[in-house]
């Protein structure tokens, strides 16, 4: 076992503490990963704060890690020491059931092993990045791509992905006329990734403070949403919609702006159950649809997309003990668009 220093909460909604967790001795596939930065996730904060049901405490979140590969296993081929890399949400799956094999390692039917609030199939609670050092299986590990700035990266390996994820499902490209509900950290992402395929994107937000923001990263309509009048204006119009909203929203109304065949697709995960009217979709049979991250080869196709396309995470970066303050912003909808925490800069042993 190897001692690290990482920032911890000991109970749900506790304040993150410097602590020394243990990371396990390199198997043959592991990657050892001085971690540089870690972005800060709305999920951990949903995480920490128990949205989603009990949590595994203490917990050290952090699934947007970027750093630089500091050792391997002996059987490792793809890494070697001094690589730039990512990991996100998901570090370890069975790889044999017919999910992990058709690429979704994060669906897994034997269990996807989260990077936190998780457990290794020994049992081991998982811990994330918000820390120096991880050691991840090497099939986890993504190549972040020269010349992309490593913490604008760390916010592509969980809000890229999930983003990038159903815009290609659901065929973003030119001719396609979509919206994004809400620009935050996978907001943000959403408009440059789905303006690089082509699509008009039309951002949906609930205030007028982001409209010059939303137009810059690519968006051709900001709609701000606290008017009812404003989205009634949309009816009919869009050939999906993509909710990236972290609290309670208002589902008829959006139904109500999909043409006939779209789909909502939600992404977005808030405490609270969501309602909606059943004529909101049987009329014009639209559909509501989920979607979860992505495995390890979309995640690899995100980045290199991304890498193409000049695309990369608008960032604030953030100290190892600011974050209960960087927290408090997030959910305020005050950051701009994602708050990277400084790990190897600020998480110090001092
Ligand atoms: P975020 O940075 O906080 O962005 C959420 C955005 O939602 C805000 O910027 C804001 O945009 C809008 N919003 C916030 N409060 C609102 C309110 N009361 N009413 C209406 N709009 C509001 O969060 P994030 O990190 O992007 O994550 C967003 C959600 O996705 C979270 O619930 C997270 O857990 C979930 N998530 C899911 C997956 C997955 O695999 N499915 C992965 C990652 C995250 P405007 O100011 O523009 O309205
Ligand atoms: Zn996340």
């Amino acid at each position: 076992m190897t001692s690290t220093l990482a920032l911890s909460a000991a109970t749900p909604g506790a304040a993150f503490e410097k602590v020394t967790i243990q990371r396990r001795d390199l198997r043959p596939d592991d990657v050892q990963i001085e971690v540089k930065y870690a972005g800060i996730c709305h999920s951990d904060i949903h995480q920490v704060n128990e949205d989603w049901g009990p949590a595994i405490f203490p917990m050290v979140p952090g699934h947007e890690i970027t750093g630089v590969v500091s050792a391997v296993g002996s059987e490792v081929t793809t890494f070697a020491v001094g690589d730039r890399v990512g990991v996100g949400c998901y570090v370890d799956s069975c790889g044999t059931c017919e999910i992990c094999l058709r690429g979704d390692e994060q669906m897994c039917l034997n269990g996807p092993v989260a990077t936190y609030n998780g457990r290794e199939y020994d049992g081991t609670p998982t811990a994330g990045g918000y820390s120096r050092s991880i050691v991840v299986k090497d099939h986890f590990v993504m190549s972040v791509p020269d010349g992309m700035d490593l913490a604008a990266a760390s916010p592509l390996l969980c809000a890229g992905m999930t983003v990038y994820a159903p815009l290609v499902r659901f065929g973003a490209a030119a001719g396609k006329n979509i919206a994004i509900i809400g620009l935050g950290g996978l907001g943000h992402v959403a408009v440059k990734i789905a303006h690089a395929m082509g699509a008009t994107v039309t951002l949906l937000s609930h205030s007028p403070r982001k409209e010059q923001d939303a137009l810059a990263f690519g968006a051709d309509h900001y709609v701000v949403t606290s008017d009812p009048e404003n989205l009634r204006a949309l009816n009919g119009t869009f050939d999906f919609v993509l909710n990236t909203v972290s609290a309670d929203i208002e589902l008829d109304a959006y139904l109500e702006t999909l043409k006939i065949d779209g789909a909502f697709i939600n992404v977005g995960f808030p405490a609270k159950p969501y309602q909606f009217h059943a004529g909101s979709i049987v009329m014009h049979q639209r559909a509501i649809v989920g979607s979860n991250f992505g495995g390890p080869a979309a995640t690899q196709e995100m980045l290199n997309f991304c890498a193409e396309h000049n695309i990369a995470a608008e960032i604030e970066l953030v100290d190892a003990g600011e974050i209960a303050a960087a927290y408090e912003r997030v959910a305020n909808s005050t950051v701009r668009y994602r708050a990277v925490i400084d790990i190897a800069g600020t998480l110090l042993d001092n």
